[in-house]
């Protein structure tokens, strides 16, 4: 896999031996596995990529095939599959804090992420505080002598907000203090935030690298050291796998990856500019924009974008906003994103440096034809005039 390109680690990233000459690896549908000889039973334990395998508690060959993937997409040493983002997200947190230690997290980080923080962990006196993020010294300055780690989410939710990541990782590293990012916006196609001394690098799989809304699924991905520290911990003892059929539906999906990435952001940039364009709308949030406010940074730090944005509408009153996204008829109304599906969903934003909440809408192009999502968002407008 040395030096290949990602798209072709997406083809053949571990599956270079393919067992029988099929080439699509077959389903590992087996929770344990058996031994010959004592010496092969007992290294079975280590849960080493390629085996010998154990359980699949721990490691099995369908994830295997789909953590060498990701390692060599994010320019790790080595990537674990987990059951869902949350797990990946939860064990990657649980892995570098102790009772007393202290997180500092961006404001605008994924709602369970925050949840998680403040409504969980508080209760194993783990506590956290957040900053906007946008400033490297504003992080800085919130770190204590007892700060363990750093959440990072960049772009961030709703409002796609950056942090600079070599200036964060520099930091950290220096403190000996963990960071972790969840890189699920970017996708390790666009992004890959090791390069830039993030320790831990967290994907929920159920978006972009699953692709067909059809898995939940996440993933992590850091050095050796750290992954294999987690195989016998966390993910182990809090029975973090995820399923061989999952994997392998992942492995099936990922190998279009790239060529989905690049329609839904052309997608989206095509429809934040017609939203741009419109009177009804107050601001658009979007990665992509020509004169996105870290237009710099995101070049600096990011290859590209997808297919997710939000905009403010200038008709506040709930009720117009739920009319437009209840007019939508491409568009479904519903959470997640990064399927072959487009989804809009109206919602309350209230970063920590707004006075005031607002009403958003939060749009997510999928793989249809994009003049086709104009013409259903103009449908959208019409209704909220009537
Ligand atoms: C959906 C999502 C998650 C959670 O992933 P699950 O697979 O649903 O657990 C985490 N982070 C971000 C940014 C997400 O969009």
């Amino acid at each position: 896999m040395t030096g290949w390109r990602p798209e072709t680690i997406l083809q053949h990233g571990g599956e270079e031996h393919h067992l029988l000459g099929a080439v699509v690896p077959p389903i590992f549908q087996n929770s344990t596995f058996v031994h010959e000889t004592l010496e092969s039973f007992l290294a079975s334990g280590e849960g080493r990529p390629g085996g010998p395998y154990n359980y699949s508690r721990v490691s099995n060959p369908n994830l295997d095939v789909v953590e060498q993937k990701l390692a060599a997409l994010e320019k790790t040493e080595r990537a674990k599959v987990f059951a869902s983002g949350m797990a990946a997200i939860t064990c990657a947190i649980f892995s570098a804090v102790k009772a007393g230690d202290h997180v500092v997290c961006v404001d605008t980080v994924y709602g369970p992420t925050r949840q998680f923080l403040s409504g969980f962990l508080s209760r194993y006196g783990v506590e956290t505080t957040y900053v906007v993020g946008d400033d490297p010294q504003e992080v800085f300055d919130a770190c204590r002598p007892e700060t363990s780690l750093l959440c990072l989410e960049s772009p961030s939710s709703i409002f796609f907000r950056l942090q600079d990541l070599a200036a964060i990782g520099a930091f950290a590293q220096e403190r000996g203090i963990t960071t972790v990012i969840d890189n699920t916006y970017a996708s390790p196609i666009y992004q890959n935030p090791a390069t830039f001394g993030i320790d831990l690098v967290c994907h929920t799989a159920s978006k972009y690298l699953g692709g067909h809304s059809d898995i939940i699924a996440g993933a992590l991905c850091a050095s050796e050291e750290r992954v294999s520290a987690m195989c016998h911990q966390e993910y182990a003892l809090l029975g973090a796998a995820l399923g061989p059929f999952q994997a392998w539906l992942m492995n099936r999906s990922m190998r279009t990856l790239h060529l989905r990435l690049r329609q839904v952001a052309s997608s989206a940039d095509c429809i934040a500019e017609f939203l741009r364009a419109r009177p009804e709308v107050e601001d658009v949030y979007h990665v992509g924009l020509p004169d996105f406010p870290q237009a710099e940074l995101r070049d600096r730090q990011m290859r590209g974008w997808g297919g997710l944005l939000t905009f403010m509408p200038k008709f506040q009153e709930k009720e117009k906003v739920v009319r437009f996204c209840e007019a939508l008829k491409i568009f479904g109304m519903g959470v997640s994103w990064g399927g072959h599906e487009s989804l809009a969903v109206p919602l309350e934003g209230h970063p920590m440096n707004w006075k005031e909440p607002r009403f958003l809408v939060r749009i997510y192009c999928g793989l249809e034809h994009a003049e086709d999502l104009v013409e259903d968002l103009t449908g959208g407008f019409k209704a909220v005039q009537q």
